[in-house]
């Protein structure tokens, strides 16, 4: 089977892992403080901190901004269902905004319409997560200026979009939000097997994250309610979670993190031949916006008008190709129809989402991996 996506490992990574193992510290050591440094400098931001996965820095981020019962937090219903659900950890009510037909992002005319209605009614969103899908930024000018109008604060969802950049900036910096979250799990750009990080320039919100990834505790004197009593003394001053990252997760995130742009760049030559090769046939190929330069993190195809989806998946999959869709509308799954959602509720990412099928895309791909699934995806058409 070609995945669609697959992580690229390479001596370099072996070695920083085992070097780990053969160290004194698994976790709470120095790798991890490396990797966030890392991190930090890769975006142009201040702070890093990083976690167990996105799921949980996207929780935390939601608890640092202060999200709770009575609150709500607007995204994207083309997404994992993470994006959502870390609202709901948070006791917060759930909306999504339709996405773009174009570029199957978080539309900003539908953000303002609904958020003119909102304020109508008053039911403003706290929170506004916008995901950057596949690895493309988001229309953040747009949705920052919004923010400024009615009063919201950003998480950006870039679980996909490290190496990415929007206005020449690189994904993460936080220029036109509070926080961003990016993933590393094996299928995204770069792997620590499970991790994530959440990267901000707001001290009071680096050192909240930091504190809910550790059970709420510290031992910071700028945090403490008393001086330090001794070295053994810590402070329990929030509830927290134990969502740390291990050292050997951090050492193998610090070695890919200096082949990032390689992996980025090899994902753009590869889709600069599946335009070429395909630009012609049925299949829809992704919109990129001008502003900006997508990690690619994923390469959704749209199948040809009148061809069955379904049965599109299931001959690429015949023929060895690990196709896969992205995403099921999150406001259609069973728990979040119980909340009320019904389909029909986001009719363009239904509709999207009828047609989607992510194509192998991955720095590993070979030329001639490549030059199969374009003569499959011809085939077919
Ligand atoms: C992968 C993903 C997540 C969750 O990331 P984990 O690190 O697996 O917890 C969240 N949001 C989006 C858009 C994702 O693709």
């Amino acid at each position: 089977m070609i995945p669609y996506g697959r992580q690229a490992i390479n001596q370099q990574d072996i070695d920083a892992v085992l070097s780990v193992l053969q160290s004194d510290y698994l976790t709470q050591g120095p790798q991890v403080p490396a990797f966030e440094q890392a991190i930090a400098n890769y975006c142009g931001v201040d702070y890093a901190v990083a976690m167990n996965s996105a799921t949980s820095a996207l929780h935390a981020a939601c608890l640092a901004l202060g999200l709770g019962q009575g609150d709500r937090l607007w995204t994207s219903p083309n997404t994992f269902v993470a994006s959502a659900n870390a609202a709901l950890l948070c006791g917060a009510q759930v909306d999504f905004v339709d996405i773009d037909p174009n570029t199957y992002l978080m539309c900003p005319q539908a953000l303002a319409e609904k958020l003119l209605q909102a304020k109508r009614d008053k039911c403003l969103p706290k929170i506004v997560m916008p995901v950057h899908f596949a690895g493309q930024s988001c229309d953040m000018a747009q949705i920052y200026a919004l923010s400024q109008e009615y009063g919201f604060r950003i998480i950006e969802d870039a679980a996909h979009a490290i190496g990415g950049r929007y206005q020449q900036q690189p994904i993460g910096g936080c220029r036109y939000s509070d926080i961003s979250v990016f993933s590393f799990h094996p299928v995204k750009i770069i792997t620590t097997a499970e991790g994530g990080v959440a990267t901000t320039n707001q001290k009071a919100l680096a050192d909240k994250l930091s504190l809910l990834r550790s059970h709420g505790v510290t031992r910071d004197p700028d945090l403490m309610s008393e001086p330090q009593q001794g070295l053994w003394h810590y402070q329990q001053v929030a509830l927290g979670f134990n969502y740390r990252m291990t050292e050997l997760q951090a050492a193998l995130g610090l070695s890919q993190m200096t082949r990032l742009d390689e992996f980025v760049s090899r994902r753009h030559q590869l889709a600069q031949r599946y335009v070429a090769e395909l630009k012609d046939s049925p299949w829809v190929l992704p919109y990129q916006t001008s502003d900006a330069y997508s990690s690619l993190h994923l390469f959704p195809v749209l199948v040809p008008q009148g061809v069955d989806r379904k049965q599109a998946y299931d001959q690429l999959r015949a023929k060895g190709l690990g196709v896969n869709v992205h995403y099921i509308p999150v406001h259609t799954q069973p728990y979040y129809q119980q909340l009320g959602f019904k389909k029909g509720d986001f009719p363009r990412a239904e509709a999207y989402y009828q047609r989607a099928i992510s194509i192998p895309l991955h720095q590993g791909l070979t030329d001639d991996e490549q030059a199969y699934v374009i003569q499959c995806l011809r085939q077919l058409a």
